[in-house]
């Protein structure tokens, strides 16, 4: 039996619509969340992403405020802004884009967003909140991956998760998160000997690697949940027919745009994984909609109810 496939903008579209709920309700009270988006530099990819998340702020509710330094900014200009950032009360969420031009320390400039408003969950202290289980802001992807896995009741405890990738914002934060829920982790990097081998235990397999269709059916347990964090963009006519050969839809639209996106898991998988996530349509609309979700929760977690309720 073919894979489910899991549709991530219908995930997407229920979580954006939970956020503009809570905005309303809190909106009510005086307390409109705000996020602060600084997009430095003219990196058209980088642009298309600030404009995506700046509509979705518009859809949710959220206020949302784009910084645009130009690409000669220094990274003393860039620790002045998100320090201002940090000092207004209005602003819940701070949204560094990268990268960052060169001549910018990235590093440094990240460590400087307050981690009450690090709604990327990069800074060091939302990344130990998360190995410590304690409340606090999670990336984005990742936490995508776990709704989808959530909302789909494909469950976690108890199961044999295998990640695929170990970077500081995909695959060390969705192997912490299912490690948070009971799953019994293993992380496989590119130093891993045997990894399709590894992957064949696995009840929930999550690629996160960044080549295309690195994945292919003989890495796949039969029924396995399949999460596709990858996105690749195919342009290779040969590479396009290992991948797609006998794809109408597909066929047009490479025919049309000279491209097409693959994950990181050959979609061939789909014949014998039991659910997947496709690309695009999987992961990637989680992405965005958990910005909104964390917008949402920073801004309750340091102004609203919750923060009452500590203090
Ligand atoms: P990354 O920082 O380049 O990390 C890639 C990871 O894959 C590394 O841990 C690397 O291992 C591992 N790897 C590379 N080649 C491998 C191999 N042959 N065998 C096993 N492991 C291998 O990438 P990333 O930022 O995590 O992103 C991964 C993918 O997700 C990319 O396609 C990216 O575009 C996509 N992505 C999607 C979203 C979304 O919204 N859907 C968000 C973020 C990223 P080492 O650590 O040993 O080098």
């Amino acid at each position: 039996m073919p894979a489910t496939i899991l549709d991530g903008n219908k995930i997407a579209s229920e979580i954006r619509a939970e956020a503009a709920a809570a905005v309303k309700s809190m909106s009510a009270t005086g307390l409109r969340p705000g996020l602060a988006v600084v997009l430095a530099g003219n990196n058209p990819a980088s642009e298309v992403y600030v404009r995506g998340k700046v509509k979705s702020c518009e859809e949710v509710g959220i206020y949302s405020e784009k910084h645009t330094p130009s690409d000669k900014v220094t990274t003393d200009e860039l620790l002045a802004l998100v320090a201002d950032l940090n000092r207004r009360d209005e602003i819940d969420g701070i949204l560094v884009q990268l990268p960052l031009p060169p001549q910018v320390d990235s590093k440094k400039v990240l460590l400087a967003v307050s981690p009450q408003k690090d709604v990327d969950g990069f800074h060091p202290v939302n990344v130990g909140n998360l190995s410590t289980q304690r409340p606090g802001l999670v990336p984005c992807t990742p936490a995508g991956v776990i709704e989808i896995l959530r909302r789909s009741n494909i469950p976690i405890e108890g199961r044999n998760a295998v990640v695929i990738g170990r970077s500081d914002i995909v695959g060390k934060p969705v192997a912490m998160l299912l490690l948070n829920n009971n799953a019994t982790v293993t992380v496989c990097h590119s130093k891993t000997k045997n990894i399709a081998q590894i992957a064949q235990q696995a009840d929930i397999l999550v690629a996160a690697i960044g080549k295309a269709g690195f994945v292919t059916e003989d890495f796949i347990k039969p029924g396995a949940a399949v999460i596709d964090v990858g996105i690749n963009k195919v342009t290779d006519r040969s590479e396009f027919e290992r991948f797609f050969s006998g794809d109408p839809a597909r066929e047009k639209s490479f025919a049309e745009k000279g491209s097409t996106l693959v994950g990181d898991v050959d979609p061939h998988v789909a014949a014998v994984a039991g659910a997947i996530t496709p690309v695009p349509g999987g992961v990637g609309p989680l992405t965005i909609a958990m910005l909104m979700a964390n917008t949402v929760k920073a801004c309750r977690m340091r102004r609203g109810p919750e923060r009452q309720a500590r203090s």
